[in-house]
């Protein structure tokens, strides 16, 4: 957030991309975010083409009403589409689906935005972050790991790695930058 601030603050602009599904980046105050593994806080119609589904449409979880699934789990009390009836889902990318498979995970942005890439606490084993590298490739964008362990990542596209643990190397940059004010504002 703090770069985030920083960045904007100088007229550039600033593009956060997270696998995590929680809300801790909107809680810490982050704004200009992509969620391309979806949000824990949301749920969509499973049929894709409801105004509530795939493509475009989702709903807050906390407008689900739950309680009939938690008192008796069945297939019967299992949450519904409001729209159609359909059953709901979480609004997160699963294992077999594609970036595409829905508007709000913007990947056409991800790749669109990318001019500097920095993979922050991956392990580089989900399909994500192959994708990023191969992009990164292909646009001639560096791309660099923050990663105290032995390997880095993979090395095959050109990925570089900064062997620091990134709680101490992100501050260390902000501070560097003079972005460590809006740090500290942020706690
Ligand atoms: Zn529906």
């Amino acid at each position: 957030m703090a770069l985030e601030r920083w960045q904007q603050a100088r007229g550039g602009r600033f593009l956060l991309v997270t696998q995590n599904i929680d809300t801790l980046h909107e809680q810490a105050g982050s704004k200009e975010l992509i969620k391309v593994h979806g949000s824990a806080d949301r749920a969509r119609c499973s049929q894709d083409g409801c105004p509530l589904g795939a493509p475009t449409g989702s709903i807050p979880r906390d407008r689900i009403a739950i309680q009939p699934f938690q008192d008796r789990p069945s297939r019967e009390t299992l949450p519904r589409c409001p729209r159609c009836g359909s059953f709901l889902r979480q609004h997160v990318l699963w294992f077999d689906e594609l970036y595409d498979g829905h508007r709000d995970y913007q990947w056409n942005r991800v790749l669109g935005a990318m001019r500097l890439a920095l993979c922050i606490g991956t392990s580089f084993s989900v399909g994500v972050t192959e994708l990023v590298l191969r992009a990164a490739s292909l646009r001639q964008v560096p791309v660099f790991s923050v990663d105290p362990g032995a390997s880095g990542g993979p090395r095959h596209y050109g990925l570089r790695q900064l062997r620091a643990k990134a709680e101490e190397l992100l501050p260390a940059v902000c501070v560097e930058l003079g972005a460590s004010e809006e740090l500290e504002k942020s706690g």
